[in-house]
């Protein structure tokens, strides 16, 4: 059963929400995919129901096609925000740690075309693996993370908050101007490029630069749950 948690192993006191999600913020990726640059943040949603620990092993579905890493800033939501027209709103933030937007890349694909959402690429159960969060108050400054992703020791992913399209004050003040953000729910923050597909076995390391850096491992359920 999954819930929110610091790194001393604390369970936090905020129910488990939805996971807004926040695609095409970095420049890099947008071309990767071949994509159209935003013109206003793209958003979708994961249900709580795909939250799962990093700690456990990374579960993706054997029977869909690809499923491809997507390694984002996440935000832990600790203070209600709605209908915000000005920043800074980071005082609504509890903690910032890192989430794997897992996406079935050739639905995703195949859904686009149709013109059809994405919930069945993107929201499966388990399509959500995040870490424990840090508090936001031993975070020096949101604008600067650095962070990365290896699959069997080799660098996948290099992200930095500074190459955001948008920065985090204004996803914030944007998002709540869409989706009231609740304590307990999570904003992933886009990802960079570097996406790729997940395989069995697959060794997964992701670093915060300066926090944490947090290894498990891929594996593909043949047999359903
Ligand atoms: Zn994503």
């Amino acid at each position: 059963m999954y819930n929110h948690r610091g790194f001393d192993g604390e369970i936090l006191p905020f129910p488990p929400g939805k996971v807004v999600c926040v695609g095409r913020n970095y420049v890099d990726h947008v071309h990767e995919l071949n994509s159209e640059m935003p013109t206003q943040p793209l958003l979708f949603m994961k249900p709580a129901s795909s939250l799962r620990h990093v700690s456990e092993p990374v579960n993706i579905p054997a029977d869909r096609g690809s499923c491809h890493n997507e390694l984002e800033i996440a935000l832990l939501i600790g203070k209600t925000l709605s209908s915000q027209t000005s920043i800074p709103v980071r005082s609504a933030i509890w903690g910032v740690g890192l989430g794997l937007d897992l996406t079935l890349r050739d639905v995703q694909t195949e859904l686009k075309a149709k013109g059809l959402p994405w919930e069945r690429a993107k929201s499966f159960d388990g399509a959500c693996p995040v870490s424990d969060f840090v508090p936001i108050q031993q975070i020096d400054n949101l604008d600067t993370l650095t962070f990365n992703l290896k699959v069997n020791q080799q660098i996948r992913q290099l992200g930095d908050a500074a190459l955001m399209i948008w920065n985090i004050d204004s996803l914030l003040m944007q998002i709540s101007q869409v989706f009231t953000l609740s304590p307990g729910d999570i904003v992933l923050t886009g990802t960079p490029k570097g996406v790729g597909p997940l395989s069995d076995g697959d060794e997964v390391s992701m670093t915060l630069d300066g926090h944490f850096s947090l290894h498990t491992r891929v594996f593909s359920n043949k047999d359903g749950e």
